[in-house]
Parts: structure tokens; C-alpha cells; sequence
């Protein structure tokens, strides 16, 4: 088998993925993934359709999600897995992070329009495409009305951090995240750590108060990451007293950088943090 039998962070068109449920399940069955979640951002919108394609395809997929938050005034994404998506605690979070999305979009729109970029005019068609708009949906809807040749050139011109049309957003701190993972029944994991610009030292900061909350990993193994970047997650893990994770942030089957399961190995000296699922226990052994 090549590549990583596991793969825990995958988006869907629930949110900015291009693949639907099922048609993301059969990629990352096919690339050999054996254990996977889907990580929308902000919304579980598509999990059923995964966790019933991931049945018919023989894989197991845990429920998961990509929660936007905020620590010392920076976006942090956490990661979600194995909660019981009924809980109280994830459905205020769910209603929550909706009205946030909504409402940062308009501000993003509305900054837009202030840089003369269409803001009104690609908001009506990110809304078109999804109800929870994240700045990829903005990105699109950018190239869309010609205002960049791709979507990528949009994001960095107008979406980027520092940009005219970027907002961090108001989202709940990393700790009420966690504490709501938790009060959920879930497992909570630090996204991509090496893509915040923090130095070491505070980033180490972000993963003590992660695990003070109750966090449990970090994503060590993480698509299109260099040995530099995997050294530092690790170093993270290690230095936090966290778990390590697996996942390639797979969004689109045209981009060739972060292919589903194509993840580099955890040391065996650091546990992962699948271990704690309650997924059948021949599932989470890595390749
Ligand atoms: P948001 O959660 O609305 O801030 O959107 C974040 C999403 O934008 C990420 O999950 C990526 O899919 C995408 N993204 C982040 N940085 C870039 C970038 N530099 N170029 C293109 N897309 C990006
Ligand atoms: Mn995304
Ligand atoms: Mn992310
Ligand atoms: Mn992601």
C-alpha cells in the first residue's frame, strides 16, 4: 500500500472542498487511506454522507471538523474528532460559527467594495455556493468576476492576511474550542501549526494552553509540509506533552501538493491520537 493508511483532515464541498462526500471517500479509498475524517470548516453538513460512503467502501471515517478560533488576536484552526455531533455543546458551537462565517463575510464584502474590488458581487455568489463562506468561497467568486486571472492569485492579492479584503473574524478563543470538543465527547488537535507565523517560543505558549484546556494533539504529519516544518510540529508535540495526528488538508484533486494519505510517518515514540477513537481497533494502525 502506498502512502498513509490514515488521513484526518479532508474537506468536501460542505465547505471548500471540490469533491462531494462520496466522491471524496472513493479518492482517499483509492489512494489507501484506511482511516479518515472529514474536516469541514465550521460545519458537519456532510459527515453522514461521508460516514455512509466510508461503509459502503469497506474504510472507517470518524466524525471531525475544522473550527475556527482565535488566540492572542491570530486565527488558529482546531481539528474535532470523535464527538457526538448531537451534543449540546457542538450544536451551540455549529449556530455560533454560522452566524460568525456570515457575518465576517459581509465585513469582508464590505472591505472589498471599500478597495473597489466587487465585495457585494462575489459574496452573493459565495452564498450561492455554501451558507458557511470561508475566503477560498471569496477567492473563487473573485477570479469568477475577473478580478484575478485564478483563485489562488485572488487570495493572495485581495484574502491574505494583510491584505484589503482580510478579517480574522470573531471567532471563540482556542480554549472555549476545546472545552466545547471535550464537552462533546471529542479529541482536539492543533491544524498545520508550522502555517501561523509564531516564533517557537510562543507557539509552544499556544500548545501548553491548548493542552491546559484539555487539547490532545498536535498535526505532526501534514500535507505538503517540508522536514523543517514536520521538525517543528513534532518538536511542538513533544514539548507540549501532546499527541501526535495525521492529516493532508485535501481540498481539491486538481492541486498535486497535499494528495489524500501521502503523509510522512509519526515517530513511534509519539503517541497518535487515533488511538483514542472508538473506531474498530484494526483500523488505526498506521501503514
Ligand atoms: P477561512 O477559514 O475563511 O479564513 O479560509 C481559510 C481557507 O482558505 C483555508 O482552509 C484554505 O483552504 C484557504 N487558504 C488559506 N491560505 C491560502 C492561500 N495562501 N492561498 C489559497 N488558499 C488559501
Ligand atoms: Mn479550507
Ligand atoms: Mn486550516
Ligand atoms: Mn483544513
Amino acid at each position: 500500500m502506498s502512502g498513509s493508511a490514515v488521513d484526518l483532515h479532508l474537506h468536501s464541498t460542505a465547505s471548500d472542498g471540490r469533491l462531494d462526500p462520496s466522491a471524496l471517500v472513493a479518492h482517499v479509498a483509492a489512494r489507501g487511506v484506511r482511516l479518515m475524517s472529514l474536516t469541514d470548516h465550521d460545519t458537519i453538513a456532510g459527515l453522514a454522507e461521508a460516514s455512509a460512503a466510508a461503509d459502503a467502501a469497506g474504510i472507517t471515517c470518524v466524525t471531525g471538523i475544522e473550527l475556527s478560533a482565535v488566540w492572542r488576536g491570530r486565527g488558529i484552526h482546531i481539528l474535532g474528532y470523535d464527538f457526538d455531533p448531537e451534543a449540546p455543546a457542538m450544536g451551540a458551537m455549529l449556530a455560533g460559527q454560522h452566524d460568525r462565517r456570515l457575518s465576517r463575510a459581509r465585513q469582508i464584502a464590505a472591505r472589498l467594495d471599500r478597495a473597489r474590488a466587487p465585495g457585494q458581487a462575489a459574496l452573493e455568489l459565495a452564498l450561492a455556493a455554501t451558507p458557511l463562506p470561508t475566503r477560498t468561497h471569496f477567492a473563487r467568486a473573485l477570479a469568477e468576476l475577473g478580478v484575478a486571472p485564478d483563485a489562488p492569485t485572488a487570495f493572495e492579492q485581495w484574502l491574505a492576511r494583510g491584505r484589503p479584503g482580510y478579517v480574522t473574524g470573531e471567532w471563540p478563543t482556542v480554549a472555549a474550542t476545546v472545552e466545547c470538543i471535550v464537552a462533546s465527547g471529542g479529541a482536539a488537535v492543533i491544524a498545520h501549526p508550522h502555517r501561523y507565523t509564531l516564533s517557537n517560543g510562543v507557539r509552544r505558549e499556544l500548545g501548553t494552553e491548548f493542552r491546559e484546556a484539555g487539547g490532545a494533539g498536535v498535526e505532526v504529519a501534514t500535507g505538503g509540509a517540508n522536514a523543517t516544518q514536520f521538525d517543528m510540529c513534532l518538536s511542538l508535540a513533544v514539548r507540549c506533552g501532546l499527541e501526535g495526528s495525521a492529516g493532508s488538508d485535501f481540498h481539491d484533486p486538481a492541486v498535486p501538493w497535499n494528495p489524500p494519505g501521502r503523509l510522512a510517518k509519526l515517530p513511534t515514540s509519539l503517541r497518535p491520537v487515533w488511538r483514542r477513537f472508538r473506531a474498530p481497533a484494526g483500523c488505526i494502525e498506521q501503514a
